[in-house]
């Protein structure tokens, strides 16, 4: 029976595919004992087990070839070592379960491993691997990571970090539905990125069986599982249809009255930028550098590698504007050499420019390397730093930035409301402002945007954002400096409306958002979209809001 599930809609589109859940990390088997007559048939279950997933590696070594198969057959080969083998027989024999033989005999393995000198050490991680994959089949739940699947397919999963997401297939994955995180989540984001639908905050989205067919609408948050014919033809006409109407928006983004609103594009490195270019961005307004540092957990990456990443993207926009943001690490994006593992609360402890600040030769470098990927580019750089607080983090920050002889623009990220409240005075230290309206709501509202069940208080149609948003965008005005958006909420069609109403210079997000968003401020004046913004600006909660700009654009 067709049935329709509701979950918050965080990237445009239709996706119809295949459902394959992300794999949770294995549990720890119970050790519970079993009697001897069932040794042998213990044993001969965790044999097959392990030939299957050492068969299971061998082949996709096979399919990628170069390193990746060097790697997948040296996994294999520890799966069926024979001495590891030996060990788990003799755990069955004296009363373990298959799976409670396999953990244990690998935790001893494990050991030895890791006290067996650097080279052998860094093999924990893919001994762990392989442990995870024999005890998931033993189990019969769904294989821990990224699903091994070669044919394409929707991405269902709890929630979806950074490092999760880094594994990921781009051509694989149609969609995404996630049941935590809000519409500012790592998945949101890597959705918009990716340009996939996806639906997230769905609550029992672990519950959608593998292999079902489902369809997700990312613009309405509508999940169809087990969806007719009809419905999967009207859903693919609906969506060819717009697709149809956005490809004929183009140009700079602007009003209708030709007020200009650059829109430019989120990129997470180099290999964003083709997607970036091709949606038409007038330019990066936000480079998260991070995903720069997210391949090793032990060191920054170097400055000759950062130096190449940044020419990369530099280089594609070579009259426009690129707009880099310094490491932001910590709470939702920790990385393990830089970030306390003991904070209470990571979220307002030591992240993003607080953690460069403590770190200064990172800052150091990365602004080097800037400065050495823009020699002799025409490219207009923008540098800006996140989670700053006040004044004192805003002249910190430029400090760095002109001792590390950058020419560029400095900036500050509004992320944090006293930035917002303050931001004629942020603006004494810096040339321009960026609201990152993604921190801005977690802190305005005190809603962790990792949390599903708070999303409601994420969403950035709240009136009291609105009323920080303009704060910030007439703190510029009144200095003759300029504040865009780049957090997620310049990707909602409707919003970029009332951002440009209430002020806003530039709106930057994930490419796939651009043609959307252009095609919407074309289509109504500057005093439009001014009118649309005080009304939402005088409601009392975000459907509100988002009622009121609605019925003033539809001139209701
Ligand atoms: C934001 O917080 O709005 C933002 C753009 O930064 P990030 O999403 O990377 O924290
Ligand atoms: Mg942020």
């Amino acid at each position: 029976m067709e049935t329709t599930l509701r979950g918050v809609g965080v990237s445009h589109g239709v996706a119809i595919g295949e459902v394959r859940h992300m794999g949770t990390a294995v549990l720890e088997p119970p050790a519970k004992q079993i009697p001897a007559e069932d040794a042998e048939r213990e044993q001969g279950r965790a044999r097959q087990a392990v030939d299957a997933v050492a068969a299971d590696l061998m082949a996709r070594g096979n399919l990628a070839g170069g390193e990746a198969q060097a790697v997948l057959e040296a996994q294999a080969m520890m799966a069926q070592d024979p001495e590891l083998m030996a060990d788990v027989d003799r755990r069955i024999a004296v009363g373990s379960t298959a799976e409670r033989a396999v953990y244990d005999a690998f935790a001893a393995y494990r050991e030895l491993l890791a006290g067996a000198g650097e080279y052998l050490a860094g093999r924990v991680a893919d001994l762990d691997d392989v442990r995870n994959r024999i005890v998931a089949r033993l189990l019969g739940v769904p294989m821990p990571g990224v699903p091994d699947s070669d044919q394409p397919y929707v991405l269902v999963a709890r929630d979806l970090a950074p490092a999760d997401t880094a594994l990921l297939d781009p051509s694989l994955v149609l969609g995404f539905v996630t049941e935590e995180g809000g519409p500012t989540s790592h998945s949101a984001i890597l959705a918009r990125a990716l340009g996939v639908p996806a639906v997230v905050a769905l609550p029992g989205a672990g519950e959608l069986a593998e292999g079902t067919v489902i369809a997700v609408d990312g613009s309405t948050g509508d999940i169809f599982v087990n969806l007719s014919e009809e419905k999967k033809a009207e859903l693919e006409a609906a969506a060819a249809a717009r697709k149809a109407a956005l490809a004929a928006s183009t140009g700079p983004g602007a009003t209708a009255d030709g007020h200009k609103v650059p829109l430019l594009a989120n990129v997470g490195g180099p290999a964003d930028v083709p997607a970036a270019v091709e949606a038409g961005a007038e330019g990066v307004g936000l480079f998260r550098t991070e995903f720069l540092f997210l391949d090793d957990s032990k060191n920054a990456p170097s400055e000759a590698k950062q130096v190449e990443a940044y020419r990369q993207v530099l280089e594609a926009f070579p009259e426009g504007r690129v707009v880099v943001r310094v490491l932001d690490a910590g709470a939702d994006k920790p990385l393990d050499f830089l970030t306390p593992a003991d904070e209470p609360n990571p979220a307002l402890g030591v992240r993003g420019l607080r953690t460069l600040l403590d770190h200064p030769e990172i800052l150091r470098t990365q602004l080097t390397a800037l400065a050495k990927a823009a020699e002799g580019l025409p490219v207009y750089l923008e540098v800006m730093a996140p989670m700053v607080a006040d004044r004192q983090d805003a002249k910190a920050f430029a400090d760095a930035c002109r001792e590390a002889g950058l020419q560029a623009k400095f900036g500050a990220m509004v992320e944090i409301p006293s930035a917002a409240l303050r931001a004629r005075s942020i603006l004494q230290e810096v040339e321009f402002l960026s609201l990152g309206t993604n921190d801005l709501a977690q802190y305005t509202f005190a809603a962790d945007r990792q949390v599903g069940a708070v999303s409601r208080l994420q969403d950035p149609w709240q009136p009291a954002l609105l009323d920080l948003v303009a704060l910030s965008a007439e703190a510029a005005k009144a200095e003759g400096k300029s504040c865009g958006v780049c957090g997620e909420a310049a990707s909602d069609p409707l919003l970029a409306c009332v951002l440009t109403g209430l002020g806003v210079t530039s709106l930057s997000m994930g490419s796939a958002s651009i043609p959307y968003v252009r095609a919407t401020l074309a289509k109504y004046t500057l005093a439009q979209c001014e009118r649309a913004a005080a009304a939402a600006r005088a409601a009392d909660s975000a459907e509100e809001a988002r009622s009121a700009a609605q019925a003033v654009l539809s001139g209701e």
